[in-house]
């Protein structure tokens, strides 16, 4: 990367990174290292990697444990200048692998596999200072008190204001931070890269990381806090019967009968709306649109759909709706990618969030003899971060 100087002049740093993946990650209770968990599409290693994927990083090394190097070797293999090297039996062995993999360059970045919610700005930020101060350390004020504990188990207090919670990437001037390693005792108790420079003799200096910058250690962190997640259902049935538009999901379906009620009947976008309200815990849609209000007179329900996300959305983001409709007449299947697709529009997520699937009754009851058609859905919300 091209950097300033003091005197103002640009100058070509070259830059290296090293991301620390040896760790067993025993307290995810996963039986495999988390660094290997995917999120979405992508593992967590692949979410680090995709952010170092950077034009200011020129090459990374991947420290891996023995039992993981083939796998850590595929994901890397899926990027430019990034190679794997075996780690040892402590974090510190790791790193120091690492720096040795890495090889001679200005400026050495140091991240755990474990933050994959790290940003390309917080890497420029370490990066910048370790240019200008010889270290950048990403570092969060405590929010927490802290207390040190004496050896008779009084607490004494410790001023929060001068506290930080430190983070990676903790950024260095490669030679500085190779030699504090090259010095430091096997035996040596250290938790982080600072403390190894600071133990030579350095001074290491903070940058601003981030509270959202968190190193996955449990399973709440990868499968996200229960807590923040709201579940929804919903269930609607309407008389079918001639001389009525069979609306679906927003979708005109071509039949000799249609839904009856008051609206145009959407038994799918009822369904759908009371789901929502359910898990937003709102009124449900007789209390919303009385069917005894004028204004909900033969509406498309889509519009009632609109003004539904709309009030969810205020506190919460739709994560997925699915729902499934029981007719033992029409056929549905061929109408299902329209109504994904209306759905989409009307929910504001992929249609890959939308699954709707259709069902029959067996001609059992008032569905099975073609008489109505009900539907059932269900949802997921997650709450807003405010
Ligand atoms: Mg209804």
């Amino acid at each position: 990367m091209k950097s300033k100087t003091d005197n103002g002049s640009a100058r070509f740093v070259s830059v290296g990174a090293v991301i620390v993946c040896a760790g067993k990650g025993e307290r995810t209770g996963l039986a495999y290292n988390k660094i290997l968990h995917r999120i979405g599409r992508k593992t967590v290693l692949e979410a680090v990697l995709d952010t170092f994927s950077s034009p200011f990083i020129d090459k990374t090394v991947v420290v891996s444990s023995a039992r993981d190097r083939s796998a850590i070797e595929e994901i890397a293999a899926l990027y430019k200048n990034v190679t794997v090297c075996e780690g040892g039996s402590t974090r510190a062995q790791s790193v120091g692998n690492g720096l040795c993999a890495l090889g001679m360059c200005d400026i050495a970045v140091i991240h755990d596999g474990a933050r994959p919610f790290v940003t390309q700005d917080i890497i420029k930020e370490s990066i910048d200072s370790a240019v200008k101060y010889g270290s950048g350390i990403a570092a969060v004020p405590a929010t927490d008190t802290i207390k040190r504990v004496g050896g008779d188990g009084t607490a004494h207090s410790l001023p929060r204001a001068e506290l930080y919670n430190i983070q990676t990437p903790q950024t260095f001037v490669y030679s500085q931070i190779k030699h504090a390693y090259d010095c430091l005792p096997d035996n040596a108790a250290v938790t982080d890269d600072s403390e190894v420079f600071e133990l030579a003799g350095f001074a290491p200096r903070l940058v601003r990381g981030s509270y959202d910058n968190i190193k996955i250690t449990t399973a709440a962190d990868l499968f996200g806090l229960p807590k923040k997640l709201r579940i929804g259902v919903g269930f609607d049935v309407h008389r079918l019967v001639p001389q009525r538009a069979l609306v679906l999901g927003g979708v005109k379906i071509e039949y000799d009968r249609g839904l009856l009620g008051h609206s145009d009947a959407d038994v799918l976008v009822h369904a759908i709306m009371d789901a929502l309200l359910s898990a937003a815990g709102l009124p449900d849609i007789g209390v919303l649109f009385p069917d005894t209000d004028d204004r909900y007179l033969g509406i498309s329900s889509m519009s009632l759909l609109t003004e539904v996300v709309s009030k969810v959305t205020d506190n919460y983001g739709i994560q997925s709706v699915s729902a499934v409709v029981t007719a033992q007449q029409p056929k549905l299947s061929p109408h299902i990618p329209l109504i994904r697709k209306s759905l989409s529009d009307a929910l504001g997520i992929e249609t890959d969030k939308i699954n709707v699937s259709a069902t029959t009754t067996e001609k059992l009851g008032i569905i099975g003899s073609g008489d109505a058609i009900a539907a059932d859905a269900s949802c997921i919300l997650t709450e807003i971060d405010r």
